[in-house]
């Protein structure tokens, strides 16, 4: 009994993709240490992730209870990227629903002989730690997002609310070195945030319990992100260990039966006929969609300026992510047609092979939302960025990227920004220029590209800093 208490780790995390995959990429990475992983989500997603897992994994999934339509979300609807973005808040909320089940699972689990040697839980739920603590397990957050935009983030929401002032710009109160925030940095539900609404309700509730965890892990990189990570070390006095980037590898993603808009092979093969650093990547992660005029803009600039692309459309805006793509509707007139005869763009539908499209040589640039698993696997890539934020620590990302890291141009905010065309153009030319901004950004992004190779290494007289901090917390959880 005391040898599987000293190797077993309960992970959980949120049900959204841009969660479960970082989560899914630790395990794996804390399973190869010897550790033994129990993983635990809801049926339908564990039901997903046993496609993921590689034949080789002794990662034991397991299922908590949840009926989506006892929560007023449509019926089998238990991740994120499955439900409209205005049923979000719903889903967060729902999720608080699965305490009772998961005390009982760890009830189980230690009932049965194996009680876990610590809990690694998403930043949506920090509750876990008091279930945790109640058996004597050791419990640590692990947040998918990056210091800097969790911190802000974090920040925003305990410093509600943020429509007393009529000025445009303001420092957050406990973390006057992010500099100024821009009002139109703030997502629509912040601006409407006054601690007593539903959004703020949920998430100071949730944020607020991080302070009863053990620790927190980041995926990010200590030496890229100082400052987020200081505003935890200082907030919350806990131990935060930066152990990033954790990223899904290619196979592993093959496995998972998301299902692509193209196949890998034809993706690659559109690549490899395009010359080095030529094609510009376009997605807004697994969520989040443009809005109709929005999309035309993009399209106008992408028809108008000589580059390759690669664009993973869905619906804009208001309309069911699940409809069909209606390029004729929502794309300007022989858009498709134009790409086609020219030979240098690629419409994906819904799902793209994104890791591999970012480690492909042919690719200089990502147009992104930047969230934060898109980021690490641009930066991991030696990719830079063009940042359209559309919410949550998005805007916080795209900040710190372009003012502090220099490796991103801000584009758009947000999808009521008028964005224009030109301004596209204009900051496309510019990132993938050969010369000027443009060089001096891709330089930086392949020196951020060896900083995180650096604090990957783990040789003989050498460790980096993410193996570092990963050993850390394993001895510290193992105590
Ligand atoms: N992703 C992908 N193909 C797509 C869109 C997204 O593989 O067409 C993956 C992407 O590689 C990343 C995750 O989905 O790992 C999205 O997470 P991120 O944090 O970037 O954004 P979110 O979707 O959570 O807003």
């Amino acid at each position: 009994m005391e040898e599987r208490k000293e190797k077993m780790i309960v992970i959980f995390p949120y049900m959204a993709q841009g969660h479960i995959i970082p989560f899914l990429s630790l395990a794996l990475q804390i399973e190869k240490k010897g550790y033994q992983i129990t993983f635990v989500n809801t049926p339908l997603n564990i039901k997903n992730l046993k496609q993921s897992l590689p034949l080789n994994s002794s990662i034991r999934l397991l299922e908590i209870p949840f009926n989506s339509s006892d929560h007023r979300l449509p019926p089998e609807t238990e991740n994120t990227d499955s439900i409209p973005f205005s049923l979000t808040l719903t889903l967060l909320e729902a999720s608080v629903s699965l305490k009772p089940a998961f005390r009982n699972l760890i009830s189980d689990l230690v009932r049965g002989g194996a009680p876990p040697l610590a809990v690694i839980a998403d930043i949506f739920f920090g509750w876990t730690a008091e279930v945790a603590h109640e058996f004597g397990i050791f419990h640590t957050i692990f947040s998918s997002t990056g210091g800097f935009g969790m911190a802000c983030y974090y920040s925003v929401w305990m410093n509600l609310p943020h429509n007393y002032t009529d000025s445009v710009e303001f420092t957050l109160p406990d973390f006057p070195e992010a500099g100024l925030i821009h009002r139109t940095q703030l997502s629509a539900n912040v601006l409407a945030a006054d601690g007593t609404d539903p959004s703020s309700k949920i998430i100071q509730l949730l944020l607020s319990s991080w302070v009863d965890s053990d620790g927190i892990l980041f995926n990010t990189i200590e030496e890229i992100d100082k400052i987020g990570l200081y505003y935890f070390r200082r907030k919350l006095s806990l131990p935060v260990w930066p152990i990033g980037p954790i990223l899904l590898s290619v196979d592993s993603r093959a496995r998972s039966n998301k299902v692509c808009g193209i196949s890998s092979e034809s993706c690659i093969n559109w690549l490899d006929s395009k010359p080095q650093n030529s094609v510009l990547y376009i997605s807004f992660g697994s969520q989040h969609t443009i809005s109709a005029s929005q999309m035309m803009q993009l399209a106008k600039a992408l028809d108008s300026i000589d580059i390759n692309f690669i664009w993973v459309v869905r619906p804009p805006l208001g309309f069911d992510m699940n409809l069909e793509f209606d390029a004729v509707e929502w794309l300007p007139e022989g858009f498709l047609k134009r790409i086609e005869e020219q030979n240098r763009g690629l419409i994906i539908v819904k799902w793209a092979p994104q890791v591999e499209i970012l480690l492909h040589k042919a690719v200089a640039a990502f147009l992104s939302h930047c969230g934060w698993n898109s980021v690490l696997e641009s930066i991991s890539a030696g990719v830079p960025l063009i940042g359209w934020p559309m919410g949550a620590e998005q805007f916080y990302n795209v900040k710190y990227l372009e003012e502090e890291v220099g490796v991103c141009m801000e584009v758009a905010r947000g999808t009521n920004f008028e964005v224009r065309n030109e301004d596209i153009v204009k900051k496309i030319g510019i990132v993938m220029g050969e010369n000027g901004k443009g060089k001096e950004i891709r330089e930086k992004a392949c020196e951020v590209k060896k900083m995180i190779e650096n604090g990957g290494r783990d040789e003989e007289g050498y460790k980096g800093s993410s193996v570092r901090a990963m050993e850390e917390f394993l001895n510290v959880a193992a105590f």
